[in-house]
């Protein structure tokens, strides 16, 4: 799982299938509200901050 910014999600996207071999699914933070679990306000590559996950 990736959290990225918007410069990272295609880096994220090509890293996720290098790594998991399966297709991932996109969700934007800004969109959903996670009642059990507070994504990172970082993306993991940047110290931008996260607006994508990579799930
Ligand atoms: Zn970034």
């Amino acid at each position: 799982m990736y959290c990225v910014c918007k410069q990272h999600v295609e880096l994220a996207l090509d890293k996720f299938v290098d790594e998991y071999e399966d297709a991932p699914d996109m969700v934007n933070l800004k969109d959903t509200e996670f009642s059990d679990w507070d994504p990172p306000r970082q993306c993991d590559m940047c110290e931008e901050p996260a607006e994508f996950l990579v799930v």
